[in-house]
């Protein structure tokens, strides 16, 4: 028996109309660096996504679904096309602008981009590929820079304020099959080539739903949300579809992603909320310890991309602002986990143990374990195996270009069809995820596995190091072994015997086998595109001997 409920598709256009009309007031704030911010209701950058949809259609021949793609930071105008592009019914295709030059001209020709929105501050980084660009035919360039870098491009160039300027206010905005792809976006590489995941109006309108549940995010009009992770980067983890959903009013840094203003903007917009990678927070924090200021307002911080050490979760605790530890990837939209403590834990010993795990699953998501033969493993908090999620918002493919087969690549996809994560850990019997390692960064030494993760959390607990990351070298006795790099303080005096003997002391515990033998200081540790920890950088490092390794 069918059921007797309308099918009315889920899409991007009803969150964008709903936004508009129902909380027009809420706001977009984004950050000039000098004087006023730049201040947007919903209303407005609702109708300027109208006038952006009809700009694309009748002046630039955007149709069907032609890929537009953005190269910009967080701001108004970023949201104002998240919503104009899919709404019309094309394809937002978001460039990560911190990708090499190499991989950025890869992903916007296999995407096929038509347009690229782009930021005037950005255009040093743009205009030198735009020659290798083949498919973009327009560039449009939005903010402050200096447009003399376009003199002679092929593309057509366009102002975006010109462009939008006196365009109709309303658009026939086209039905649209909830699973057509609304929004793309590759994976950073941290493993291998970009891969492009397409999201649905379906999978966007299901997964901000989920981001604006209580146990997730769980932000009302009455927020105002820091959004620093880029739009670039998984949909900012789907806050400005959610935000719109909601009324949260946004905060936007455009390009002032470093600590000073990032903690001069908290002081002075009172955010509520804010959402970011742990390097991000490192930075922050050795900010307000150098320079503090009144952040009271934030009182919830959601940190997710990388594992949020305990030290850092403390640290935050400490200055009144909330940690709320968060897992994710592209594939997943990215919300997979998220770590609010269960009623019964809150108040009490375990509550800390479970805020520093990567989370719970919500309802939508189904996890299992794999073992290293492929056997299911029990969700019993010990057993460690390959995580493997299916549902509404988790990815079933990689693109693989315009009417061919999407890519389902066996170390990726399982036969009967969910994501091989790559990540390894454990789920207790409550549904609480907590990850040891990458499939490809724990060390395998004499047959036992060592979580880099463990060694990195417990180093970067020592009041002297401010960053670590371990790695697997080879090791003619044990197969592999951990090599610990760190970053110390200025004026530290901490030396290795030290730093070995507290991971083995009280204050860590770890077993003597698992202690690092190899060590060096680094001045920091390289990151990716996307601000984790790059340790594919490290182990190519120590491979040509540009490491300064000590053997205890
Ligand atoms: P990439 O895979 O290119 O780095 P993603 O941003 O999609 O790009 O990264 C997803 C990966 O980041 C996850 O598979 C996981 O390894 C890691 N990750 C994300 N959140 C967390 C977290 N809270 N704790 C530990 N690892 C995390």
């Amino acid at each position: 028996m069918l059921s007797t409920m309308q099918d009315v598709p889920l899409t991007v256009t009803r969150i964008l109309m709903h936004g508009v009309q129902v909380h027009g007031r809420s706001q977009i704030t984004t950050w000039t660096g000098e004087g006023e911010p730049q201040r947007r209701s919903f209303a407005e950058a609702g109708t300027r996504a109208v006038q952006l949809a009809n700009a694309l259609r009748d002046e630039l021949g955007v149709r069907g679904d032609d890929r537009v793609a953005t190269f910009m930071w967080n701001n108004a105008e970023h949201v104002e096309a998240y919503f104009a592009i899919p709404a019309m019914g094309a394809v937002l295709h978001t460039l990560n602008l911190r990708l090499p030059a190499d991989q950025l001209v890869w992903v916007a020709n296999h995407a096929a981009d038509k347009v690229v929105i782009v930021n005037g501050s950005l255009l040093p980084l743009l205009a030198p590929l735009l020659p290798k660009l083949t498919t973009v035919e327009h560039v449009v360039v939005s903010g402050p820079g200096d447009r003399s870098l376009l003199d002679g491009a092929r593309p057509r160039v366009h102002e975006y304020e010109e462009l939008i300027a006196d365009r109709p206010k309303t658009f026939d905005w086209p039905e649209i099959d909830e699973r057509q792809a609304a929004a793309m976006c590759y994976t950073s590489g941290t493993t291998g080539d970009p891969k492009g995941v397409v999201f649905s109006h379906r999978s966007i309108y299901l997964h901000s739903m989920q981001v604006n549940m209580a146990q997730s995010m769980g932000l009302t009009d009455q927020d105002t949300s820091l959004v620093v992770v880029p739009q670039f980067h998984v949909n900012a983890w789907g806050l400005p579809h959610a935000t719109f959903m909601t009324g949260v009013n946004m905060l936007m840094p455009d390009r002032f992603l470093q600590p000073a203003p990032l903690a001069e903007m908290i002081e002075s917009e009172r955010p509520t909320h804010a959402a970011a990678v742990p390097t991000i927070w490192q930075g922050l924090l050795g900010e307000l310890t150098a320079k503090p200021r009144d952040v009271s307002s934030l009182t919830q911080v959601t940190i997710g991309g990388s594992a949020c050490p305990p030290s850092l979760m403390e640290a935050f605790d400490k200055l009144g602002m909330r940690v709320c530890h968060a897992w994710g990837m592209t594939e997943t939209s990215p919300l997979g986990t998220i770590a609010r403590p269960p009623a019964h834990a809150i108040g009490t010993d375990e509550e800390f143990a479970y805020r520093i795990t990567q989370g719970r699953f919500p309802a939508a998501v189904e996890a299992r374990l794999s073992g290293p033969g492929g056997e299911r493993l029990p969700w019993d908090g010990e057993s460690a195996g390959e995580l493997e999620v299916r549902g509404p918002w988790i990815a079933g493919a990689y693109y693989n270009g315009p009417d061919v087969e999407p890519l389902r690549p066996a170390d990726k996809f399982s036969e009967d069809g969910w994501l091989k994560t790559g990540d390894v850990g454990t789920i207790s019997a409550d549904g609480f995820l907590t990850l040891t390692d990458r499939a490809k960064d724990v060390i395998k030494s004499g047959g036992e596995w060592i979580s880099s993760v463990d060694l990195e959390n417990a180093l970067m607990s020592h009041p002297d190091v401010t960053e670590a990351a371990v790695v697997a070298v080879p090791d003619d006795k044990w197969g592999e072994r951990p090599l610990a790099t760190v970053v110390l303080r200025e004026g530290s005096t901490a030396d290795f015997e030290s730093l070995r003997a507290f991971l083995a002391g009280d204050a860590c515990r770890i077993a003597k086998w698992q202690l690092p033998e190899r060590w060096s200081i680094i001045a920091a540790v390289p990151k990716t595109s996307v601000g984790k920890f790059d340790k594919k950088v490290l182990r190519k490092q120590y491979a040509e001997g540009e490491l300064d390794v000590t053997q205890l």
